[in-house]
């Protein structure tokens, strides 16, 4: 349909006629059994994981695609577009098997100011509301299990608080009659007490170790979660009501007053809750169940790292986030499959969708098939934690990474004015401007050779003899309609340059799959010229944590070097010293530039960057160094998102979301 209609109505449209395929019979045609699947409704199901992954554990594993893109402008580059027109088609014009794993979008930007996050035009997941809404609960899921855990942090404080040694240890461990549990043991082996004694076994001294987690407050990093934009509850004060008062522990009733329980906390929307981190990163339920409990919350006053399973949280965490574990199958406007699964926030974590949807999507498509997974804001963010830290932790083998880039977005990057919101855009993105958009290539260029540090030393090609190399990268142009053929010819011409496999118009947005077709020969043209063997990390895990970031900073972003402050030191040596020193470095920065000045477009030279300070994602397993102010929940604009959704109530059809 010309012109292509909003999103939503694309969605209701195909929702309406043709209409959806069955899920079943989605599931069905990518290979899974019935008892592989549990139907949500017509349009979604769950994958069953353990059984479905045995049943496949000796099938080859399909192409492994990651879709990344340029430094992101508020132009939009459409790689969530993209990712889903490049698996319709593989899948629906090619003839391939092919699985899209893509992110399930947060409540927050969805009713904010991004909108959704199915894909746009023709070529997206359908319904894009129940996409984009709810979905199968696992946003909620984690939720639950995050505010559990901040409540039994501050439940425990109150009770230690008040209680002395033996009274807390009496209530935890003699007043059950109960052997220890198993959480329980991880404890008592975590400080060297024989676990096979009895509760009534342990010494004074091993009672008060065990009973006493003695947190320091200040460095309680465990936040409530929400999945909503709501900026006044970032800094909020918790322990206000009148029965949160302690008479505090060595004190007399009667002489020293009840003192208010209370301390100041915030919270954070729900993607960016480390639950989120672990379920993107978890390989199986075991998995899932030992990070969820390693997950760091506080210090003790002597410096002891206090863990979930410290809490003795780890398995209800775990039981609650069980379902969640489960990726979601749906279909997308051509009835191809994908797999809906976690959605990290990109900054301060990986920003990309989870190991267990991408293993189960490499297993069911086989040798021959083609997994299209997509990484969150730039290749210098989402690409370099997509192949440091996931492929890391799942060990798969990307063999092409998409490198989304649009006329508009380049021209930005070459020197075009910025746009404001509700402006007309300025003519120079409408009009032909050759060199602009030539300028705006280096912006491109960089992360093309950046996508090439990531295996054997291979000189970057300047011509169209290509060597195989691990992960070949095809540059996808993402058409609008005011582009013109000498701009994208200008853009092509700089990524073969610069040393792309490849580079195509692609025009998904408007025609769907069929305007993806030669984008897709050319990715499986790449896939082929691939030697994934010489894959090689950025860096070895055993560097110490300075290196690691410098390494990055150097190597990705261009920068000169890295300052550290005086915080960001002494956390560098505390995560060394209790045995976090090894984990990969997953840092926080702008999206908008290489750069932590987001104004500062194309490729900046002569800059440093500066860690203001390191925080750890001990469960996930990764540690991420913060540079520039991070927001870990949005707020809402004056005229949010959420002003234009309504719903039709005689047909019940969602209106508005965009
Ligand atoms: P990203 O993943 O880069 O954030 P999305 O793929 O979510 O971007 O696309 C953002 C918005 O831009 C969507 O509403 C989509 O419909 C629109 N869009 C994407 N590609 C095009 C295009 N070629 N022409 C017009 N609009 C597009």
């Amino acid at each position: 349909k010309f012109p292509v209609p909003s999103d939503i109505q694309v969605s209701q449209d195909i929702v309406a006629s043709p209409g959806l395929l069955p899920i079943a019979d989605v599931a069905k045609e990518i290979g899974l059994k019935d008892d592989e699947v549990i139907p949500w409704g017509i349009a979604k199901a769950k994958v069953e994981l353990k059984s479905t992954l045995n049943r496949l554990a000796s099938s080859p594993d399909g192409n492994y695609i990651v879709c990344t893109g340029i430094n992101p402008t508020p132009l939009g580059e459409g790689k969530s577009t993209t990712t889903i027109g490049l698996a319709q088609a593989l899948g629906a014009i090619l003839g391939k098997k092919c699985v899209a794993c893509i992110r399930q979008p947060s409540q927050g930007p969805t009713f904010g100011i991004k909108g959704g996050a199915a894909g746009g035009g023709y070529a997206q997941v359908v319904p894009m509301e129940e996409f984009n809404l709810h979905l199968t609960g696992d946003i909620h899921a984690i939720t639950a299990a995050n505010n559990l855990l901040a409540a039994a942090i501050d439940t425990r404080m109150f009770h230690e608080d008040s209680q002395s040694d033996e009274a807390l240890y009496k209530r935890l461990c003699l007043a059950t009659n109960k052997p220890f549990n198993a959480i329980m043991k991880k404890r008592l082996v975590k400080l060297g007490i024989d676990p096979s004694k009895s509760p009534e076994d342990l010494t004074a001294d091993e009672r008060s170790k065990f009973a006493r987690l003695d947190f320091d407050k200040s460095t309680i990093t465990w936040q409530r979660v929400l999945d909503t934009c709501d900026r006044h509850l970032r800094r909020i004060t918790v322990g206000m009501g009148k029965n949160e008062t302690i008479q505090p522990r060595g004190t007399v009733k009667g002489e020293t007053p009840r003192e208010q329980h209370n301390r100041e906390t915030g919270f954070d929307i729900t993607v960016a809750s480390e639950i989120m981190a672990v379920l993107a990163l978890a390989k199986d339920l075991p998995d899932l169940r030992e990070k969820l409990g390693n997950m760091v919350v506080g210090y003790s006053k002597s410096g002891q790292p206090i863990t979930a399973d410290d809490l003795g949280c780890g398995g209800a965490l775990t039981v609650l986030m069980k379902d969640a574990l489960l990726p979601t199958l749906m279909q997308t406007v051509e009835r191809t499959p994908v797999l809906v699964h976690a959605g990290p926030f990109a900054n301060i974590a990986i920003g990309n969708s989870s190991i267990v949807a991408d293993r189960l999507a490499l297993k069911l498509v086989g040798e021959d098939g083609f997994v299209v997974t997509e990484a969150g804001f730039g290749a210098d963010i989402g690409m370099e934690k997509f192949f440091n830290i996931k492929c890391r932790e799942s060990g798969l083998k990307p063999k092409c990474a998409v490198i989304v880039a649009t006329v508009r977005a380049l021209k930005m990057h070459g020197g075009g004015p910025p746009v404001s919101a509700g402006k007309p855009l300025a003519v120079e993105y409408i009009q032909e401007d050759i060199p602009l958009v030539t300028a705006g290539c280096c912006n491109l260029a960089k992360h093309i050779e950046n996508a090439k540090k990531f295996g054997a030393e291979f000189p970057i090609c300047s011509s169209r003899i290509h060597k195989t190399l691990p992960v070949q990268v095809v540059v996808a142009i993402n058409q609008f309609k005011t582009d013109t053929d000498a701009e994208m010819q200008a853009i092509r011409q700089a990524s073969l340059d610069a040393g792309a496999f490849d580079a195509v118009v692609s025009n998904h947005w408007a025609e769907g799959g069929k305007g993806a077709e030669k984008l897709a020969e050319a990715v499986v043209k790449a896939c082929k010229a691939t030697n994934s063997k010489e894959f090689k990390f950025l860096y070895d895990l055993n560097l110490p944590i300075r290196e690691k970031v410098e390494i990055i900073s150097k190597e990705i972003y261009g920068a000169d070097g890295v300052d550290f402050s005086e915080l960001a030191e002494q956390q560098m040596t505390q995560y060394e010293a209790s045995g976090f020193g090894s984990l990969p470095i997953c840092i926080a920065k702008t999206q908008y530039s290489f750069s932590c000045d987001a104004s500062a477009k194309g490729v900046p030279t002569g800059f440093r960057i500066f860690v203001r300070e390191i925080r750890s994602c001990c469960g996930g397993g990764f540690l991420y160094p913060i540079c520039g102010d991070i927001m870990t929940i949005p707020g809402l604009p004056t005229r949010p998102g959420f002003y234009d959704v309504d719903i039709d109530t005689e047909t019940g059809q969602v209106i508005g979301l965009f």
